[in-house]
């Protein structure tokens, strides 16, 4: 599949060295990772980017995710320096655990502070992740009304400010955006499928009649009870026809508007509405 390349290697050595550059501030890095596609939305330099700074990784948008598979990817993911979590960002579900394990992963370091007889202090995070995983949603969230901006902070990039969330974190507002691995075709179509890049930059139509095969193998009682059909056609552009049909997506003359049924497709898939799914799954 054809996806329109966005980052430059340019962009990529400024964003990586951004990061670099605020890491150096925090305790802690939340790295927000899509719950459908743990491996598709990672970027492919973050262990190195990130070596072995305490990391929370934050499974986002998991109330579309497969809930087993979730909890086989938290256990898939954890090391003595990474702690997943699930959350759904939009709901507020799983938020209250961010700023716990986030002290989990820096009490030992904090005690050493605390022993060498220096004040505590509030454990300072900031937010990673591929665009539209849910940065921007996530931040806001956790930060709720609360928020209080704790003034120009020494180091922090021109414009960067801590701000204090509800569990007494201090936070960059501003996340750090990173580059999935657009250059394999089996991730870009993951990317698409799930809203992690533009529909300009892909073939609709395509991407849409791969997700309703994989739909129609594995899952097809949904499929049928969704578009109320007996039988669904083994044929995807004829299921994707028989789809329109059934919804009156035609044109003039009776016929589908095969790209309305698309996109049709992609959007009730998105909202969850085709059912709640994994597409990347943890190693055995
Ligand atoms: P950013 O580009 O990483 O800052 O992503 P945004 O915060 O703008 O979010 C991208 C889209 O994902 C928005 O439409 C959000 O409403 C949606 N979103 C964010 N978190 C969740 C979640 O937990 N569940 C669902 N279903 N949607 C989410």
């Amino acid at each position: 599949m054809d996806i329109q390349i966005q980052w430059f290697p340019g962009h990529m050595a400024k964003a990586k060295r951004q990061v670099q550059d605020a890491l150096k501030l925090v305790d802690v890095a939340f790295e927000l990772l899509d719950a459908r596609i743990p491996v598709s939305s990672s970027n492919p330099m973050i262990d190195q980017i990130l070596g072995q700074k305490p990391r929370v990784i934050i499974l986002n948008k998991s109330d579309l995710a497969d809930p087993s598979i979730t909890k086989q990817w938290q256990r898939a993911l954890d090391r003595p320096y990474i702690k997943a979590i699930a959350v759904d960002t939009i709901k507020g579900e799983g938020l209250k655990e961010v700023p716990r394990v986030a002290s989990m992963l820096v009490a030992e370091q904090m005690a050493k502070l605390a022993a060498k007889g220096r004040r505590p202090r509030a454990i300072r995070c900031m937010v990673l992740g591929i665009p539209n995983v849910g940065k921007s949603t996530f931040i806001n969230r956790l930060v709720g009304r609360k928020a209080t901006k704790t003034g120009d902070t020494p180091g922090v990039t021109k414009g960067q400010q801590w701000i204090r969330t509800q569990g007494s974190l201090e936070l960059l507002d501003t996340p750090g955006i990173l580059w999935p691995k657009f250059e394999d075709p089996e991730v870009g179509y993951k990317l698409a499928v799930t809203g992690a890049i533009k529909e300009q930059v892909f073939d609709i139509y395509e991407v849409s009649l791969k997700l309703l095969q994989w739909l129609a193998e594995y899952n097809p009682e949904k499929l049928k009870e969704r578009y109320r059909m007996n039988e669904l056609n083994p044929e995807a552009t004829k299921l994707l026809w028989d789809i329109g049909v059934k919804r009156g997506l035609l044109v003039s003359g009776g016929l589908v508007d095969e790209s309305k049924v698309a996109q049709l497709i992609l959007k009730e898939f998105r909202e969850g509405l085709l059912g709640r799914y994994t597409l990347d799954l943890p190693p055995m």
